[in-house]
């Protein structure tokens, strides 16, 4: 098999993944079961998980899309990633194809993806949507589209498109470079095409959301009255243009412009510069990101996701949210989809280490993650419990706060 064999070459190489804190202990390769199996379906964990949520409420809002393009979608990866002597980039995205498992197989790909994804909601609670993001090109200072200093690229017309193809199942979100001369037009058009967000990976996009350059865009976001989700706090993954536009007090810019923000990953890695004063000193992002929570000013207009906050490298600010239930009804949970289904980055029994997950819960968590990445993120977030404290069924029915304070 195609895939087998690629991921396979590529196993060894994804030790050398950089700024990835990688566990093999569980592992390295996704099984990519087909169907969720009725006992695990039925099993006390997934039930619990269930209880005291409105399922149509939760919205999975971090998902991304993943393909070749060959079916015409537009998908894109940098061909630098298929470049075996290059390992990185090279086992970073065989990773991403066998967490998706996606099949690989002439013409598949972009079709494959969107199966699995279809079957692992289908097999969530009624109601239970994802939140499927595009991800514009990263652009220089004129706008301009740089394809070789990007990664990947969703087009948000094929993030709408599976939207409105499959609206029992999935939301979209637009994501728009704010220095695209055409910006504010296609803002413009993703609002009326039911965006429910903007997404931002400035570091690898090359945004900086300090700049006052971004002013306009943010007047119109707030007018519309459409959340930016952008990303804060070390990327790594992407080398780009510098971590530091992903200091999370940079968002002062937008928020102080009435902007409803959410801040990814709620920046748990990295250190920032304290720019909130001259000459400040490098503070983790976290802090940073909780400097803004705690203000009063920033509480109707300032969320953080949850999205990867259990992976290894991530995990040390996970015991700093759940003891905040002040925050809890500000947390948005996303799974990062496909990163969850990437074996080796969620090591499991570090969780139960740490006093925050039953040892019960490892042997039917590992099952899940070989079948249904979504149900296996939001029944380890559910499950999680810190001094007897979870996080609040608030921070999974997250469909209010981006369907607008209207409804
Ligand atoms: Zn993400």
């Amino acid at each position: 098999m195609k895939r087998r064999s690629l991921v396979g070459a590529a196993a060894g190489a994804g030790l050398l993944l950089s700024g990835c804190d990688f566990s093999l202990r569980d592992g390295v390769l996704n099984a990519c079961l087909p169907d969720l199996p009725a006992d695990l379906r039925e099993h006390p964990l997934v039930q619990a998980a269930w209880r005291g949520v409105d399922a149509g409420k939760v919205w999975d809002s971090h998902c991304h899309a993943f393909g070749d393009g060959a079916s015409g979608s537009g998908l894109w990866f940098n061909p630098r990633l298929d470049n075996i002597w290059k390992p990185v980039g090279y086992a970073q995205k065989a990773m991403y194809v066998n967490a998706s498992c996606v099949d690989e197989s002439a013409g598949r790909a972009d079709t494959s993806f969107v199966e699995r994804l279809l079957t692992q909601c289908r097999a969530m609670a009624p109601g239970f949507k994802v939140m499927l993001f595009g991800f514009d090109w990263a652009r220089d200072a004129t706008g301009t589209a740089m394809p070789e200093r990007s990664t990947f690229h969703v087009p948000d017309n094929y993030a709408a498109g599976l939207a409105s193809s499959h609206p029992a199942y999935i939301e979209w979100v637009a994501s728009i470079h704010p220095y695209d001369p055409a910006a504010l037009d296609r803002l413009d058009a993703a609002a009326a095409r039911g965006a429910r967000a903007i997404k931002w990976l400035p570091s690898a996009q090359n945004i900086d959301p300090g700049d006052a350059r971004c002013d306009a865009y943010y007047a119109k976001l707030a007018a519309l009255k459409i959340p930016l989700i952008t990303h804060a706090g070390d990327e790594r993954a992407v080398h780009g243009f510098g971590e530091h536009l992903g200091n999370p007090l940079r968002l002062r810019r937008p928020l102080d412009a009435g902007v409803r923000v959410v801040i990814a990953h709620c920046a748990s890695l990295g250190d920032g510069e304290d720019i909130d004063r001259k000459g400040g000193a490098l503070l983790p992002n976290f802090d940073l990101f909780a400097r803004l929570m705690d203000e009063p000013k920033y509480r109707g207009l300032l969320a953080g996701d949850i999205a990867a906050v259990t992976q290894g490298n991530r995990m040390n600010v996970l015991g700093r949210l759940l003891a905040r239930p002040d925050w809890h009804d500000r947390l948005v949970n996303g799974s990062d989809y496909p990163l969850p289904g990437i074996v080796p980055l969620i090591y499991l029994k570090a969780v139960v280490e740490q006093k925050m997950l039953d040892p019960a819960a490892l042997e039917p968590l590992r099952r899940l993650r070989e079948t249904n990445v979504l149900l296996f993120d939001f029944v380890l977030k559910r499950s999680l419990k810190l001094n007897g404290q979870g996080f609040a069924a608030a921070t999974f029915e997250t469909a209010s706060f981006f369907r607008g304070p209207a409804a």
